[in-house]
Parts: structure tokens; C-alpha cells; sequence
């Protein structure tokens, strides 16, 4: 088990979740985009970016937006094995992110520049390929100058660029609420309904 996926597995009691215990290991792409939308004790979006094997996370309370004026908040999180982009249904109560997990974007993306560099100076800036996100976004790290305990916290911006949509007139995650890989609703995963179409992994 790579030392990477340390806190991920610490976290969880795979007897209890269905949630995978995977290993590292790379998609086709080698860029997987995923955004799981996490029903847990408050509803979030956990932005997922494939580099080096394991899924680079961050937690967006209020989802991604295509307003460039909008600065959703992002807090890094611990990065979970490459099978965890395919993974779509319910944790249990009880366990560490209890709650409905649904695929609610999810493609490839692209990094402008070095993703190590990037993130080592705290902006890291982004082309998505996604169902329903494509485009140019940034990640820019906030926490650094804070210290304590809000190190981790980075904010979600759309980039300039011919997809940028304001929120008075578009809201992505309002209009387009549904899974990317089922189709299904949060209810329906929650109630455990077998999609429709079968679930492949990755993209
Ligand atoms: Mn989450």
C-alpha cells in the first residue's frame, strides 16, 4: 500500500464501507476529473484531479461555479486511491463521510504548467473536459499566510474564457443536479436503485 493513501485507509473501516481500498495506479488518461456530490453531515462537492497515481481532493462546500466572480472555498483533503472516481453510492452512517456519494462530473483535465510546481506555489491552473464542467478554472491557495488550522484552504475560481456562465442567469449544479455515470438523483442512490445503465469505471 503506497504511503500515500496512509490517511485515506486510516479513515475508514473497509469492512463497514463499500468504498474501495485501492492501491495506486493510473487511468488511460493519466488526467481523471471527477466531482463526487457528498451528501454527508452537509451537503459538498469533493473536486477529484488524477496526478501520480492517487486522486488529488478537494472539498467545495458550495460546488463549483462558471462565474468568474464567484470564489468558492476549497479545502484540501486527503487523496483517495484512482478507483474512488468510479465510485458512486452510500457510506453508512456512522462512518467517516457517512452519507449518499454521487458521480456528478466527471472526464479529464489538464494542467497549464507543472502540477508539482503549481502546487508547491499555491496556484494551480486547470482545463476541465468534463460531462458537464469544461474549461478553464484555478485553484489558489489561501491558507499559507493564516497558518493553524486553516492551512488547507484553497479557492475554486472559473478562469476567463468563452464558457464562463453568470450566476444571475445559470447555476451548473442547480440546473444540472443528476449523476454523470447513472443518471440517477441523490434519492435514488440513496435508496439503492440499480442504475439504469451499467456503471463503468473511470471515464
Ligand atoms: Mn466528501
Amino acid at each position: 500500500m503506497s504511503p500515500k493513501l496512509d490517511e485515506y485507509d486510516r479513515k475508514r473501516d473497509f469492512e463497514r464501507t463499500a468504498e474501495p481500498s485501492g492501491r495506486t495506479a493510473s487511468s488511460d488518461s493519466g488526467r481523471l476529473y471527477v466531482i463526487h456530490k457528498h451528501a454527508a453531515s452537509r451537503l459538498h462537492y469533493d473536486l477529484r484531479l488524477e496526478h501520480d497515481g492517487v486522486l488529488m481532493s478537494w472539498a467545495v462546500p458550495k460546488g463549483p461555479s462558471l462565474d468568474t466572480r464567484e470564489r468558492r472555498l476549497a479545502v484540501h483533503v486527503e487523496d483517495p486511491p484512482l478507483d474512488y472516481g468510479a465510485f458512486e453510492g452510500v457510506i453508512p452512517e456512522g462512518e467517516y463521510g457517512g452519507g449518499t456519494v454521487m458521480v456528478w462530473d466527471r472526464g479529464t483535465w489538464s494542467p497549464h504548467g507543472d502540477v508539482v510546481e503549481a502546487m508547491a506555489a499555491g496556484k494551480l491552473v486547470f482545463d476541465l473536459e468534463g460531462d458537464k464542467l469544461t474549461g478553464r478554472f484555478a485553484l489558489i491557495h489561501t491558507g499559507a499566510r493564516k497558518g493553524g488550522r486553516e492551512r488547507n484552504q484553497w479557492l475554486l475560481i472559473k478562469e476567463k474564457d468563452d464558457l464562463v456562465r453568470p450566476s444571475a442567469e445559470y447555476v451548473v449544479t442547480e440546473e444540472l443536479p443528476d449523476s454523470a455515470a447513472t443518471g440517477r438523483t441523490m434519492d435514488e442512490i440513496a435508496s439503492e436503485e440499480e442504475p439504469d445503465v451499467p456503471f463503468e469505471k473511470g471515464t
